[in-house]
């Protein structure tokens, strides 16, 4: 079989491939950009493994309490060097991102506190830890309270009405970096960093926290090296590189790290106990390959900008833009490309390729939505997956994969699925 004869196994014409061929071979500087950074990133990882001395024994598991586990105490200090913070929280007792975030905020408020959002309302599942639509146990039934200041309408920061709006009593300071479910662009580490800035000013004593979901690795510098006092992720993101099985993360200053901890176990045991289980190893090597995998989902992103672009579609970001995150949107207005586009992601999944997604109800969600992901990890959003909800402008979120090939695959098959179905 030839090298182009492959993509006919996977039932892409001729023409489809032509198409998503010309796009690629016209961003090769864009791809040299994503690689520089990929290389820096790769090395300041290695840097801070072999710093913290990791040896084969912080490979090892331990159960039950987990009292002085090599590799879990190893693995946070490797966090804690790498993103230039005093102290970190990296465990597999945090289920996913929404719970590291929610470990963060509770333990670093107490009743009458105020949090603040500088960036608009925060994402989906915060603003049901907040208490936005009464959910048991939100931080307003602790007494914690919680304002925003929205966005100006070019997606950027409204500092006059920050400095006017910020409650008095503001005692943590919510940045989210990734656009999340919304159309608003990413914001840059740079100007996160510029943010910070203003805000220490206005509340020195305020701490700041950035919500870094599907942010690492796509810049060289992180937001707890411009200020930042506590950043949160996901380890099925981009730090687990496809391979942590489950996790989340929190770094930053000892005090917020202790106070973080002092809710994910008990007060008084904080950090001494966790179990690493069997994840030390998948959780050192997933940050190992984090960096490599962030820039085979930017390309895959880049690509399907670009493609979609030279078929008059609305993307955000555009393909040539700078990115802060691996989020990439296709504002595709109608609910049938919206399905038929999920379903091309999925039919490139090396798992349950052939099942079909259907747009279904979902509990949050005032509409359908359909989502597509075939992964080795559930719900990993790492590994190549799409969503959007069936509304105006449908628009399809497309992030992951952790190799460009699949990225490649992905891009064309939803063209062809598009094609198929006769929507474009
Ligand atoms: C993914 C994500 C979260 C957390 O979501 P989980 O599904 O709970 O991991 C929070 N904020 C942003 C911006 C995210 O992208």
């Amino acid at each position: 079989m030839k090298f182009a004869d492959i993509y006919g196994e996977f039932g892409i014409s001729k023409e489809v491939r032509e198409l998503v061929e010309k796009a690629e071979a016209s961003l090769k500087g864009k791809f040299a950009e994503i690689e520089a950074a990929e290389e820096y990133n790769q090395l300041k990882v290695l840097h801070a493994m072999q710093k913290n001395k990791v040896t084969e024994a912080c490979l090892l598991e331990t159960t039950g309490y987990g009292y002085n586990d090599l590799g879990r105490e190893t693995l946070e200090n490797v966090y804690a060097d790498l993103f230039g913070t005093e102290d970190a929280l990296v465990r597999s007792q945090i289920v996913c991102g929404t719970h590291a975030l929610a470990v963060a905020i509770s333990g670093n408020t107490r009743p009458g506190d105020m949090v603040y959002s500088p960036c608009g309302l925060p994402y989906d599942t915060l603003q049901t830890v907040l208490g936005l639509n009464g959910a048991k146990g939100s931080l307003k039934e602790y007494g914690v309270g919680f304002s925003y200041t929205e966005l100006l309408p070019d997606g950027s920061f409204d500092y006059e009405r920050i400095r006017k709006e910020i409650p008095e009593n503001a005692a943590l300071i919510e940045i989210q970096r990734s656009r999340g479910y919304s159309l608003r662009p990413s914001f840059s580490v740079e100007s996160i960093g510029e943010l910070i800035g203003f805000l220490k000013k206005l509340k020195p004593n305020a701490k700041i926290m950035v919500d870094n979901c599907y942010g690492e690795f796509v810049e060289t510098k992180e937001p707890s090296e411009v200020g930042a006092d506590m950043m949160v992720g996901s380890l099925i993101k981009n730090p687990g590189g496809g391979i942590a099985p489950v996790g989340g993360y929190i770094v930053g200053t000892e005090e917020c790290v202790e106070n973080a901890a002092a809710r994910l176990t008990a007060p008084g045991i904080g950090k001494e106990i966790g179990p690493s289980l069997g994840n030390n190893r998948p959780m050192f090597m997933g940050l190992y390959h984090g960096p490599q995998v962030t820039a085979a989902a930017l390309k895959g992103a880049v690509l399907l900008a670009k493609v979609y672009e030279m078929l008059g579609f609305d993307t955000f970001p555009k393909f040539g833009e700078k990115r802060s995150d691996i989020v990439q949107t296709v504002v595709l207005k109608t609910p049938e490309r919206l399905t038929e586009f999920c379903r091309g992601v999925q039919s490139a999944s090396p798992v349950d390729a052939c099942y079909a997604p259907e747009p279904n109800a979902m509990p949050g969600y005032d509409c359908e939505v359909i989502m597509a992901a075939g992964c080795f990890t559930s719900g990993s959003s790492i590994e190549l997956s799409a969503d959007g909800p069936l509304r105006e402008p449908y628009a399809a979120y497309y992030q992951g994969g952790l190799n460009y090939a699949q990225g490649k695959l992905a891009v064309m098959e939803t063209v062809q699925f598009l094609k198929n179905g006769s929507l474009i």
